[in-house]
């Protein structure tokens, strides 16, 4: 046992957990989320616990099960917004609402 590694990486990750995220579309990204987002209780982005949205799935990198997580409507619309701006000029600009 190295003390050294397990203190840096008690740091590192304290709520913490790497996942590899599975969007509903695009890409796979490399998050770390807390235990209450890998639980879907909470936004994947922001934490919020408000107006959740299934939005795919997450394998954990220690025990690779899979799990299903959610985020927030509006965030839930900004990754399929930074998706398609990802294969986009930047003229996408949304006008502003009301
Ligand atoms: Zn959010």
């Amino acid at each position: 046992m190295t003390s050294d590694l397990t203190s840096h990486q008690l740091t590192a990750a304290r709520a913490a957990i790497p996942i590899d995220y599975h969007p509903i579309e695009g890409p796979t990204q490399q998050l770390l989320v807390s235990g209450e987002q890998l639980h879907a209780n909470a936004c994947l982005y922001c934490g919020t616990e408000q107006q959740l949205h299934t939005a795919g799935h997450a394998y954990t990198h220690s025990s690779g099960l899979a799990w299903v997580v959610v985020a927030c409507a509006a965030h839930l619309a900004l990754g399929r917004a930074e998706v398609r701006a990802a294969a986009l000029p930047v003229e996408a600009v949304e006008p502003p609402l009301g």
